[in-house]
């Protein structure tokens, strides 16, 4: 957990909020903002962000405070009111594309008679350390054949259109639970060196499941889509709301219909290899606004429960 209360834009406060900061920085312990009486904090979740990285964010604000909103890289944030921590939280990521630095977490709070208020934090993200692999794919999914292009284009455009279907408020709560019981394989983040050739990076986590074991929902949501897809075989894609969307890949059977509202831990599908796949497996991916995060981080974070 961290906490670096930095400056405050809103302005009048930003002397006294230097000296805070410096404080906690010179103590290298978290220090709450305090403001005219109002205190105000943030902690996030992993404590060491990396790039590729979800984030959930809490943030304590003045007990007036009645919505908040925040941004963090360039995304709108919009706080849930935990009951059981008093606190506000929010899901954010840190796309694979950033660069390691400081970053701004800026957050407004809505008061009583329309009035803002707000703070600012500076959160640091370091350069995440993704390993290689080499792995050997049958060469029709590597270049596809000429009479498949039909089919991906159909595929990528039942893909768009399930991600322009996304719900802006949040339909999932509490902890993401993994989606099958079984060891993990290829970790998110990892170089592929497809059949000899450098390829994209691997923006999922494996789950070593044999044909036909249950696909459970990762947490509440919608789904968008539930589909055979070329490469990613039959798919189904849960909207858990405001951009946050996760992805289930070379399933054998679909438990579920496009459109169905799931529960957490529902029965969604049964494992299987089909698509681009050398053997039976799960592929589960965490996609945030167009961005694909470590799955394996998501299934960490601790949201408070209500
Ligand atoms: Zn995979």
């Amino acid at each position: 957990m961290q906490c670096n209360p930095q400056c405050n834009p809103m302005s009048r406060y930003r002397s006294k909020l230097g000296i805070i900061f410096l404080a906690a920085v010179l103590l290298g312990v978290s220090a709450p903002a305090q403001v005219g009486g109002q205190k105000w904090s943030a902690h996030w979740e992993p404590v060491k962000l990396v790039n590729g990285s979800p984030v959930l964010f809490r943030v304590t604000a003045p007990k007036q405070v009645t919505a908040l909103t925040g941004n963090f890289l360039g995304q709108d944030l919009s706080f849930r009111l935990g009951q059981s921590c008093h606190c506000w939280y929010a899901l954010a990521g840190v796309s694979l594309a950033t660069k390691p630095g400081r970053y701004t977490l800026r957050v407004e709070g809505t008061e009583p008679g329309e009035k803002k208020a707000g703070m600012s934090y500076a959160v640091a993200v370091a350069a995440a350390h993704y390993p290689f692999s080499k792995i050997n794919i049958p060469p029709a999914f590597v270049e596809p054949p000429k009479e498949a292009e039909p089919l991906i284009a159909e595929a990528e455009a039942a893909k768009k259109q399930a991600f322009a279907t996304t719900d802006p408020n949040p339909l999932w709560a509490g902890r993401f639970e993994p989606p099958a019981e079984a060891e993990t394989s290829g970790v998110f983040g990892t170089s592929r060196i497809v059949n000899g050739k450098q390829q994209s990076q691997h923006k999922g986590l494996d789950f070593r499941v044999s044909t036909g074991t249950p696909v459970h929902a990762t947490n509440a949501g919608t789904v968008i889509l539930a589909r055979p897809l070329y490469f990613e075989g039959n798919c189904v894609m849960l909207d858990h709301g405001q951009g946050l969307v996760t992805i289930y890949m070379h399933l054998s059977e679909f438990k579920v219909k496009e459109g169905e509202k799931v529960a957490a831990g529902q029965l969604i599908a049964l494992s299987g290899g089909t698509g681009r796949s050398t053997a039976p497996h799960l592929h589960f991916a965490v996609r945030w606004r167009g961005e694909y995060l470590d799955p394996r981080t998501l299934l960490e974070l601790r949201p408070p429960e209500k």
